[in-house]
């Protein structure tokens, strides 16, 4: 965070939505002009900043402390829902604190009461100016701004009129009302953006549309090229010049400041027939979007020639559409233009975006609704990734400690939900699931789009849900259901309604029955599996498959790096165990609830997040005494798991864990497997039992003979893998894959049994047929080549 300011001035927050429904705080051109007004003015405007948002509660009351009268939000339609969740929540901390909405969209909320939304007053037009009179002024003297709705006021009687039907002679009046405006900050993080002109509004004299003239559009532009950052520049504001004169000098401009990174910039259909296709070949243009209006220019052969010839003309360069919810709306018309589009590559995935002008849903047919999710991005693989953490209990270390990040939830707890005040408990990017019960049973949805101008989907068991929390005005997150078919034993995976796509195929099974002999020759595994360690038996099956890791240093089925072990928590390294951020909670029977599935309670429903948290970690810290981990030889590689599942006792689970040493080691590298599976073609393409893995219990090029003599002098971010017989080198602190010659990788595999030097030499004697003094120089030379390679120092190999 940065720009505390305490006492009066303003506190502004920008929500970005990073995809569907998750968020992150950070800052906005719109912004930084209203910082740069306030600072021109010697007045105070803070920036709230936060990459890993908490609970709504922790944020309200972080934006309280920095003690402005004023809270001043941008908003849009993706991030309306959480805004008007964070506006109650400030409320109800201090009823006293003033909240003013701002944007481009909340310019049109001509028919929304900002009491409705939480807030005290909307701004029209003109944030920059109305904000610092606001803050110099007392709420009474509020009344009397020509461009301020205020709470209680429901409509404003003023023409409605779409800013792309402006003509000229209605603007001329305002011609360069951003001239007048101080020159925004510098941005604080990668990106940068200036602006040609914008809108603010519908109700002033220029209808909102502000503009710069060509020379200060073409300072701004220059300061912006200096500070570049290799990322296209994003030029705003082109889309809505009606004249097509003052466009094309405008784009000279542009000419004139090219970047080697190129340009971000957005046009409309009919803006497009005003340029030469040389002239918009000739622009460093890295990225257009095309502004869709109207169907009918979208489908002109025309406009689909122009774009090709441009990206025949310029390698690399992206197009993307914003189209229009009426052209959404005409999907029959629309729809086969985007068919025909995606088709000849002039888009591709996640290309389009659109633009919702009203809070109503639009019904979308089925195949408009699946095109349209194909060019939006379709399924978010961030909440997939929510999932797995939540069933392995795996969470990434930046997203914990700031609330419960998933609740699942029984049937019989849906209608009580609102009593666990997701507000304070939940983080803003969080999800309810729904376990297996009957309240979740697959249906065919109907398909829409909404205020957040997100394809998606109605599912008979989120409207319970919604209606619940909506009605105690909590905030409702995502929500997911787990539908188990009796039919296939197959789990499916239904995300929220904000999560568009097919549901995601899940073998849920347990351990020992993935382990069958019927499943032995299936190497490469069924597809995403989750493997649960439900009774003793299922356990026994794991520590078969962990004990043959450890004699043959390698997996030999497929679910072992494919699948997911349910808990693996449970099972892995020291620092592992997240019970104390409390990133899981299951509702029990009883009204109680778990901070891990099927064990015992940490409190009660409606109990506060601080309170949970401190017992879990109470309980833990006492579970760590009565077993004296503190004394005990594998402390640092064991993740000392506190609440065990009921089949097994406190002294059975520290007994597994002393006698398998390399636990933690087999998940580490099933973990990490998964990983360069995925990403890398060499491990893709290959049957897993062809992978090796150095281990002090088996080793592939030092031979089995050489015993262990004491600590290994290698570090654990290091992984020796083969593949195919290929020595690979994994430095999982900076995520490189490099090869090894057979000699490195034996130095290496000497280094994690904790040889000697006088062994390392005998041992490379053995395997290269080399005399002493051969050794010798082979073992020096690759240890000053691991030295200068940055990935074993001289002085740890010889501790
Ligand atoms: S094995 Fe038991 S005593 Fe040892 S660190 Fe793990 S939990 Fe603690
Ligand atoms: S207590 Fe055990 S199951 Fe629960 S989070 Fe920690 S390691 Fe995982």
């Amino acid at each position: 965070m940065y720009g505390f300011t305490y006492g009066d001035g303003i506190t502004l927050i920008h929500f970005k939505a990073q995809s569907s429904r998750l968020y992150t705080a950070g800052d906005s051109l719109n912004c930084r002009y209203i910082r740069a007004h306030f600072k021109s003015r010697g007045g105070n405007a803070a920036q709230y900043i936060e990459a890993s948002l908490g609970t709504l509660q922790d944020c309200a009351e972080e934006i309280e402390s920095f003690g402005s009268a004023i809270v001043a939000l941008e908003v849009e339609p993706q991030t309306y829902s959480l805004c008007r969740g964070l506006c109650r929540t400030l409320k109800r901390l201090d009823p006293d604190i003033r909240i003013i909405w701002f944007g481009e969209w909340v310019g049109k909320l001509r028919d929304m009461d900002p009491a409705d939304a939480g807030a005290d007053a909307f701004i029209m037009a003109g944030p920059e100016s109305l904000l610092w009179r606001l803050s110099e002024s007392d709420k009474e003297s509020w009344r009397s701004e020509s461009d301020l709705k205020l709470a209680g006021e429901v409509y404003i009687e003023e023409m409605h009129q779409e800013a792309f039907s402006y003509t000229e002679a209605e603007i001329e009046e305002d011609l360069y009302l951003l001239d007048r405006l101080s020159s925004p900050e510098a941005a604080k993080g990668p990106g940068c953006t200036v602006r040609w002109a914008d809108l603010q509004g519908e109700i002033s004299k220029s209808k909102g549309l502000r503009r710069y003239s060509a020379s200060r559009f073409a300072r701004e532009l220059q300061q912006e090229a200096n500070r570049g950052d290799g990322s296209p520049i994003v030029v705003e504001g082109f889309e809505l010049e009606q004249s097509p004169q003052r466009l094309l000098q405008g784009l000279d401009v542009l000419r004139e400041y090219a970047t080697d990174s190129g340009f971000e910039i957005a046009l409309s259909s009919e803006q497009l027939g005003w340029i030469e296709p040389e002239r918009l070949a000739a622009l460093n243009i890295a990225v257009l979007e095309l502004i869709v209006t109207d169907s009918d220019a979208f489908r002109s052969p025309e406009t689909r020639n122009r774009l090709t010839h441009w990206k025949t003309c310029r390698a690399n360069v992206r197009l993307r559409i914003k189209l229009d919810e009426k052209s959404v709306l005409s999907g029959q018309e629309t729809a086969p233009a985007l068919r025909d589009w995606l088709n000849a590559g002039l888009i591709g995935q996640g290309d389009l975006t659109i633009r919702v002008n009203g809070p109503e849903k639009t019904k979308l047919d089925a195949e408009t609704a699946e095109l349209l999710s194909v060019c939006t991005g379709g399924s978010d693989p961030a909440l997939l990734n929510g999932y797995l953490a939540f069933k392995t209990g795996q969470y990434p270390p930046q997203v914990l400690g700031s609330g419960v990040k998933h609740i699942a939830v029984s049937e019989e707890h849906v209608a009580g939900l609102a009593r666990l005040e997701p507000d304070q408990l939940m983080g803003i990017n969080s999800a309810f699931i729904l376990n297996e019960n009957s309240v979740c049973k697959s249906e065919k949805g109907e398909k829409y789009i909404d205020i957040e101008g997100v394809v998606k989907q109605t599912r008979e068991w989120y409207r319970p849900i919604d209606h619940e929390l909506e009605q105690q005005r909590q905030y409702v997150p995502h929500v997911h259901a787990e539908i188990r078919n009796a039919a296939d034993g197959m789990t499916r995976l239904e995300m929220s309604e904000f999560d568009f796509g097919s549901p995601v195929e899940i073998g849920l099974r347990n351990y020992r029955e993935a382990s069958e002999p019927a499943d032995k020759e299936n190497a490469n595994g069924r597809g995403l599996e989750i493997l649960q360690l439900a009774q003793p038996a299922d356990l026994d099956a794991f520590m078969e498959d962990v004990e043959a890791f450890e004699r043959e240093g390698r997996f030999v089925r497929g679910y072992q790096v494919q699948g997911y072990v349910a808990d693996s928590c449970r099972w892995s390294a020291a620092g592992q165990c997240p019970i104390k951020q409390l990133p899981r909670l299951y509702t029990e029977a009883d009204g109680e609830v778990s901070g891990c599935g099927g064990c015992s309670a940490i409190g009660r429903i409606g109990d506060s997040y601080d309170a949970l948290q401190r017992e879990a970690a109470a309980i833990s810290t006492r579970e760590q005494l009565l077993r004296g981990c503190d004394g005990c030889e594998i402390r640092d590689t064991c993740s000392k798991c506190t609440f065990l599942p009921g089949y097994m006792t406190r002294d059975q689970y520290c007994d597994l864990r002393k006698r398998h040493v390399l636990l933690h080691r087999y998940m580490q590298v099933a973990q990490l497997l998964k990983g360069l599976r995925q990403y890398t073609a060499v491990f893709r393409d290959i049957d897993i039992r062809e992978i090796g893995v150095s281990l002090r219990t088996c080793t592939h090029v030092l031979p089995a003979s050489y015993a262990s003599e004491g600590d290994a002098w290698v570090p654990d971010h290091l992984f020796v893998l083969f593949v195919g017989g290929q020595p690979l080198l994994y430095q999982a602190n900076g995520g490189k894959l490099l090869k090894l010659s057979p000699l490195m990788a034996l130095v290496l595999e000497a280094g994690i049994k904790g040889l000697s030097e006088m062994s390392l030499r005998r041992a490379i004697s053995e395997v290269f047929k080399a005399d002493e003094a051969q050794a010798e120089t082979a073992a020096r030379q690759v240890g000053l080549k691991l030295d200068e390679m940055g990935i074993l120092s001289a002085s740890r190999r010889a501790s």
